[in-house]
C-alpha cells in the first residue's frame, strides 16, 4: 500500500512528525521532491532532530529510506546528515539513492545566492540552497544525473560544456569568480565515490516492493500553496509539492497511491515572501510565534521568524483538494489553548465580492479575509489521549475546520512528541 504525507498549507505543518509516527508501520519511506531547502523537526528517543534531505523514517531499524529521482540531491549534505544522526546514537539507516536523481552542484547554491543579491528587495526569499537553479538546469537538460557520474568520458565532456555556459553568466551577469573545469570534474568524481554505496535503480526496488505488498510512505516537503503550478506563483518552490508528483518523483504508478494524508496546521504560518491573506501582525502575531510549534515558529533551515496568521479555511480547502487528500492530520492544536477567541478565515473578499475559492495570485493580492470567530477552550490539551476528552470548544474548532475543508480529520496532534497524537474514529 502506498500512502503519501503532504502539506496542505505553506509548509511547516508538522509533516515530519506524522511521517516519523507512521514510519513505525512502514517498510519504505521515500522523499520524492525538493532538496535540503526545508526542514522537518522530529523528536524521538534519540533526541530532537532537524532533517533536511533524509526522509523522516531514518530512525527506525526496519525501514528503508529512499531519495527518489525527483529530489535535488546534495551529496555532501546527505552524507553529513547521515553522519550527524549516527554520531548521536541512531543505528546506521538503510538508504537508497535513485540512479536517476539529479545532483545539486556547488554552483547551483552560488547562483541562488547571486541571483538573490542581484534582485535585492525584489528577491524571492529563497533559502539559498540552490533549488531554483537546480531545477532550471534539470529542465534545461544540463543537470547531472547520478548515473552519469559513472561514465567518466561523458562526465568530463559535460563538465567542460556546463562550465563554459556557467562562466558566461558568472562573468557578464553576476561579475563573480569563474568556475574551473578541472575542479568541477574532480568534484563530480568525489561525489561519485561518496554516493556509490547508496545508488540503486529505485524504480525497480519500489516496483518489487509494491508487488510484495510492502507499506510505502511518500514524504512531501513544503505544502500545496508552494507548488509551482497551484501555489502562490511566483513565490513558490521549484518542484511540485503535490502528492500526484509523488508518483513521478518516486517512479511508481499514480494509481498505487491509495491514501493521501494532508497535514494541516491548526493556525497559519509561512516563511518567505508571498500572499498570505489571514496574516496577523504585532503583539498578536508575536505571541502566537512565541508559543507556536515546539519552542517558537522559526525556520528549520534559516532560523528566520515565520509569518503568522489565523487558520485559513479557503487556502486549506484548496490545498487539500489539490493534494487529493483522503484524510487530514490536524497539527499543533495544543498551541491555541491560550486564546479567548479563534478567528477562522472562511472567505476572501475580492473587489466587494466574497468567494470561498482560492484565486490566482493577481486576485489573491486584493483578497481581504472574512472571519468567523469561534470561542477558545482556554486549557492545556497536551497529554489528552482520546478525542472525547478534548474540551468541547476544542472539538467544535476541529469539527468546524473539518466542515470547511471537506476532508475528514482523522488525526489530531496535540504536542510535538511521537506519542502525542489522537486518532479519531
Ligand atoms: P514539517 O516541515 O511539515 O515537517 O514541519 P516542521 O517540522 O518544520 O514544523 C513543525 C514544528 O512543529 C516542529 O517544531 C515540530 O516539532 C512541531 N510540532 C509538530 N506537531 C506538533 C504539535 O502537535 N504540537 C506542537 N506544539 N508542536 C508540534
Amino acid at each position: 500500500m502506498v500512502r503519501a504525507i503532504v502539506g496542505a498549507n505553506w509548509g511547516d505543518e508538522g509533516k515530519g512528525k506524522i511521517t516519523d509516527m507512521l514510519g513505525e508501520v512502514s517498510d519504505i519511506i521515500v522523499r520524492f521532491q525538493g532538496g535540503s531547502n526545508a526542514g522537518h523537526t522530529i523528536i524521538n528517543k534519540y533526541g530532537k532532530f532537524a532533517l533536511h534531505l533524509l526522509p523522516s523514517g531514518v530512525f527506525y531499524n526496519h525501514t528503508t529510506s529512499i531519495i527518489g529521482n525527483g529530489v535535488a540531491l546534495n551529496i555532501p549534505y546527505l552524507l553529513k546528515e547521515i553522519q550527524g544522526i549516527v554520531e548521536r546514537g541512531v543505528p546506521a539507516p538503510k538508504i537508497l539513492v535513485s540512479d536517476r536523481a539529479q545532483i545539486m552542484m556547488p554552483y547551483h547554491v552560488l547562483f541562488d545566492q547571486y541571483e538573490e543579491e542581484r534582485l535585492g528587495k525584489a528577491s524571492f526569499g529563497s533559502t539559498k540552497s540552490g533549488i531554483a537553479p537546480f531545477y532550471s538546469d534539470k529542465y534545461a537538460k544540463i543537470g547531472f544525473q547520478v548515473s552519469e557520474l559513472f561514465d567518466t568520458e561523458l562526465l568530463r565532456e559535460k563538465a567542460d560544456r556546463v562550465c563554459d555556459m556557467k562562466n558566461i553568466m558568472l562573468e557578464h551577469m553576476y561579475h563573480k569568480p569563474l568556475l574551473d573545469k578541472e575542479e568541477l570534474y574532480q568534484t563530480l568524481l568525489s561525489y561519485r565515490d561518496m554516493i556509490a554505496p547508496y545508488v540503486c535503480d529505485t524504480g525497480v526496488f519500489l516496483h518489487e516492493a509494491i508487488k510484495a505488498g510492502r507499506n510505502i510512505l511518500l514524504e512531501g516537503q513544503l505544502g500545496a500553496l508552494k507548488d509551482p503550478d497551484f501555489g502562490i506563483y511566483p513565490m513558490v518552490t521549484s518542484s511540485s509539492t503535490l502528492a500526484a508528483y509523488g508518483a513521478i518523483g518516486a517512479g511508481i504508478p499514480p494509481y498505487e497511491i491509495k491514501d493521501i494524508i494532508a497535514v494541516v496546521k491548526a493556525y497559519s504560518s509561512a516563511v518567505g515572501a508571498g500572499e498570505f491573506v489571514s496574516e496577523i501582525f504585532g503583539e498578536e502575531a508575536d505571541e502566537l510565534r512565541r508559543r507556536g510549534g515546539d519552542g517558537g515558529e522559526y525556520g528549520a533551515t534559516t532560523g528566520r521568524p515565520r509569518r503568522m496568521g489565523w487558520f485559513d479555511a479557503v487556502a486549506t480547502r484548496y490545498g487539500c483538494r489539490m493534494q487529493g487528500a483522503t484524510e487530514v492530520a490536524l497539527t499543533v492544536l495544543d498551541v491555541l489553548g491560550y486564546l479567548d477567541e479563534l478567528p477562522v478565515c472562511v472567505g476572501y473578499e475580492i473587489d466587494g465580492t466574497v468567494t470561498k475559492e482560492f484565486p490566482v495570485t493577481a486576485k489573491l493580492k486584493k483578497a481581504k479575509p472574512v472571519y468567523e470567530v469561534l470561542p477558545g477552550w482556554k486549557s492545556e490539551i497536551r497529554g489528552i489521549k482520546s478525542y472525547a476528552e478534548l474540551p468541547e470548544n476544542c472539538r467544535k474548532y476541529i469539527e468546524f475546520i473539518e466542515k470547511e475543508i471537506e476532508v475528514p480529520v482523522t488525526l489530531v496532534s496535540n504536542g510535538p512528541g511521537r506519542e502525542e497524537i489522537i486518532r479519531r474514529g
